[in-house]
């Protein structure tokens, strides 16, 4: 039996600890002290101060009973996105929401609650288990920066799950390589009802190129984005530089480099088209870009050691387990990235990133109902 009523107090004691991404310590010192208490050893690692964090990732080491059973990594974040302070959660039966204020933090709250209740069921229940491997990152929701920081090497699990997405019971075992993209146009200032004849506008030509650009659902496994622009200076300044912010996604890594090089080639091709001919020089718009590879594509395959698990924990209980791919990346991507196998777990957040996020406690216990059966499959086969 999963302790619905366990389940729901442990989480709503969790969103109301502030924990938006890079102040995670409060929440760090609960958890810590909660691992404790069942019994596993706790580390915190030194990843907080170079990403502006006030805490490290939590990688906590549970005993199993079952000796003999490969360790298994559990995975969920600490962070949350804004507005994540003073949370106030209105219950309505097995619903919580938030006021409307601010986001409810069921992502990823829901997962670390997940993770505690399935150890607490499976003792209840006498499940023999295998060791455990129980991590709580920090600042996910900051590109995943993390997990990317910690040091991954001294885990033993060869495969795992993280609990980072919405539909509950749903295995989701492929997300898209992301790179996070910026150009900086440079043009020429000049006075815009003087002399507008010496001045270069940024604006225009960073126009030009994103009205030229694949944009969007590019195919099935592709989208991009300009997410951010800023330039200018005043309406009588013909503006000399403007920074533009965007990102491309695929699960296709040699579909994430063409649409990256075509969005650079859009700026180089309109930057081209514009120049100014001065007293003696000719002055032409320049591109500066920068691309950052934000992390690689989570591809679990379907008949890996941990798909296979999980698909067997639902056959068991009755409800089968879908596959499915997401559109965004988790901690995930980092670990398979490393070696790890790691596949993620949907938990019952909902609407997530907005005021009106809000989880079904009944979606949690669908989800622990897997996790308990899956460890004790696992541990059954060691
Ligand atoms: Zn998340």
């Amino acid at each position: 039996m999963i302790n619905e009523t366990r389940i729901k107090e442990h989480f709503l004691d969790l969103v109301q600890i502030d924990s938006e991404a890079g102040n995670e310590a409060a929440i760090a010192e609960v958890l810590k002290r909660q691992l404790a208490e069942l019994g596993a050893s706790v580390a915190q690692d030194q990843a907080g101060p170079s990403i502006n964090s006030n805490s490290g990732n939590i990688i906590a080491t549970l005993p199993g009973t079952m000796p003999g059973a490969a360790p298994l990594l559990l995975c969920a974040h600490m962070d949350t996105v804004v507005p994540g302070n003073g949370i106030t959660p209105v219950i309505e039966g097995p619903i919580i929401h938030s006021d409307g204020t601010t986001i409810l933090g069921s992502d990823d709250k829901s997962g670390i609650a997940i993770i505690f209740e399935a150890i607490r069921a499976a003792r209840e229940q006498r499940v023999p288990i295998g060791d455990l491997e129980i991590v709580f990152t920090i600042c996910e929701e900051k590109g995943l920066q993390g997990a990317r920081a910690m040091d991954t090497a001294a885990l033993r699990s060869k495969f795992g799950l993280v609990f980072d997405s919405d539909e509950p019971g749903v295995l989701f075992t492929k997300a898209p390589a992301a790179n996070h993209l910026e150009w900086r146009i440079t043009g020429r200032a000049a006075h815009a009802g003087v002399a507008p004849e010496r001045g270069l506008s940024a604006i225009k030509v960073a126009s030009e190129a994103i009205a030229q650009m694949r944009l969007g659902r590019i195919d099935f496994e592709t989208t991009a984005n300009i997410g951010i622009i800023r330039g200018g200076a005043a309406t009588n300044i013909i503006p000399a530089e403007v920074v533009v912010h965007g990102e491309c996604r695929s699960r296709d890594a040699g579909k994430l480099a063409a649409q990256t090089q075509h969005m650079l080639q859009c700026f180089q091709d309109a930057a081209a088209r514009h120049a100014v001919a001065l007293d003696d020089l000719t002055v032409t718009a320049t591109i500066d870009p920068t691309i950052i590879e934000a992390y690689g594509a989570m591809n679990v395959a379907d008949d890996a050691p941990i798909v296979q698990l999980v698909l067997a924990a639902g056959r068991e209980l009755g409800s089968p387990v879908p596959i499915k791919a997401m559109g965004g990346g988790c901690d995930a991507n980092i670990f398979n990235g490393r070696g790890i196998s790691v596949a993620n777990l949907g938990t019952g957040m909902r609407d997530i990133h907005t005021t009106k996020e809000w989880l079904d406690v009944r979606d949690m216990v669908k989800t622990t109902r897997i996790v308990v059966e899956m460890l004790r499959l696992h541990a059954a086969g060691a």
